[in-house]
């Protein structure tokens, strides 16, 4: 079995609290990505389950077993960091069998090792290749492939795929994370990349200030973001988070006001609500369909400016002076100063307490 756990792990710079009572738990075969902007506590965070930073308290369990007080080397960790060192007079292949060397194996094991691994990440074609003749990317490959080569207990990475240009940034995402589900090890990426994280992880920790702000299922942290950090940080074009209030109540329909405009919405539950209290209204850019004409369920506005994204558009909109955006398709020809009236689709409405909380979505 293979787990990592954290208990209330906190690790202080002097006065700065870099992790902040950090608990999460990775099962075996669940890969999770450690998200959030820079200075969070990601790196951090890793570099204690790594045993290259030491907690100033809390528990780091590694197969239910606190490893507080064990060296590095004795955690039987792969990690993957991004400040790579390949031996420089070692050829790729030499440099994957590396890390096999103490692993008492035969030499035709080694071979068929580093082939299956070379096969994964595409480096047959360089295997005779040394580091100084190799691309960026390339050479970040080789350091996957050396992490992933061994048989250790749990995987770590830090920004893996940070140095790959973007075709093959995209390639690999899927590739390991095809190789991680086989391996049944529990992983932990850090990346500030959020279509890694969506893509790769099966579990998202979102952090902020040292404090994770939400765990969850991909799926999850985009379609039912905790609050309206989590909202705002996740998904592009980001989310609009408008401030609002609830002029009207009528069981599980809200007649909410916000932009000098009143729209219902039906979150299909009684909510415990107040009238004069404020909330935010969160709304993916996506999450509107464009109508013919004003209805009860719609917003309206004029558009300000139309930026291109290829086969869709990005358009602000401009409503009683505050703006927020939309993404349409090109094919609705929507021009510069048209007035367009927008309803949110059905379960992608987020309502946010005014701590940021969120009430419900709907
Ligand atoms: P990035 O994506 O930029 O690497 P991160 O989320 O990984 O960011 P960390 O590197 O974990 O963040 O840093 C968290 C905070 O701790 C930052 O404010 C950083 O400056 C501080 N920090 C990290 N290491 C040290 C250290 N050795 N001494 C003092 N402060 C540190």
């Amino acid at each position: 079995m293979s787990t990592i756990e954290l208990q209330n792990l906190t690790k202080s710079f002097g006065d700065l609290t870099a992790v902040n009572n950090v608990s999460l738990k990775v099962d075996e075969n669940e890969v999770l990505c450690l998200l959030g902007p820079s200075g969070c506590g990601k790196t951090t965070t890793l570099r204690m389950v790594a045993g290259l930073e030491i907690a100033t308290s809390g528990n780091i369990l590694i197969d239910n077993k606190n490893v507080n007080e064990l060296e590095t080397r004795d955690r039987n960790l792969a990690m993957a960091f991004q400040f790579y060192a390949l031996y420089p007079s070692l050829t790729v292949g030499e440099n994957l069998a590396n890390p096999l060397h103490a692993e008492n194996l035969s030499e035709k094991e080694i071979k068929e090792k580093i082939f299956e691994i070379a096969d994964i990440l595409q480096l047959r074609e360089i295997i005779n290749r040394k580091p100084h003749q190799l691309a960026e990317g390339e050479k970040q490959r080789v350091a996957v492939g050396r992490a992933i080569i061994r048989d250790p207990q749990c995987f770590l990475f830090d920004e893996p795929l940070s140095r790959l240009d973007v075709q093959l940034r995209e390639q690999m995402r899927g590739q390991i994370k095809e190789v991680l589900s086989d391996l049944n090890k529990a992983t932990v990426i850090v990346t500030h990349d959020q279509l890694e994280a969506l893509t790769m992880a099966t579990k998202i920790a979102v952090m902020r200030d040292g404090l994770i702000e939400q765990i969850s299922s991909p799926h999850d942290i985009f379609a039912k973001p905790e609050n309206t950090f989590v909202a705002g940080f996740i998904g592009t074009p980001q989310m609009n988070i408008a401030d609002c209030n609830i002029s009207n109540i009528n069981s599980s329909v809200l007649e909410i006001s916000l932009l000098n405009q009143k729209i219902e919405i039906d979150f299909g539950k009684t909510l415990d609500i107040n009238k004069n209290e404020n909330y935010f209204l969160g709304v993916r850019p996506r999450s509107f369909d464009l109508v013919d004409a004003e209805t009860n369920e719609s917003l309206s506005g004029e558009v300000d400016l139309i930026e291109n994204m290829g086969s869709e558009v990005l358009l602000h909109i401009n409503s009683n002076n505050a703006s927020f955006r939309t993404v349409q398709s090109r094919s609705h020809k929507i021009k510069v100063g048209e007035k367009i009236y927008l309803k949110p689709k059905k379960s992608q409405v987020h309502l946010f307490n005014s701590d940021g909380k969120v009430i419900a979505h709907g």
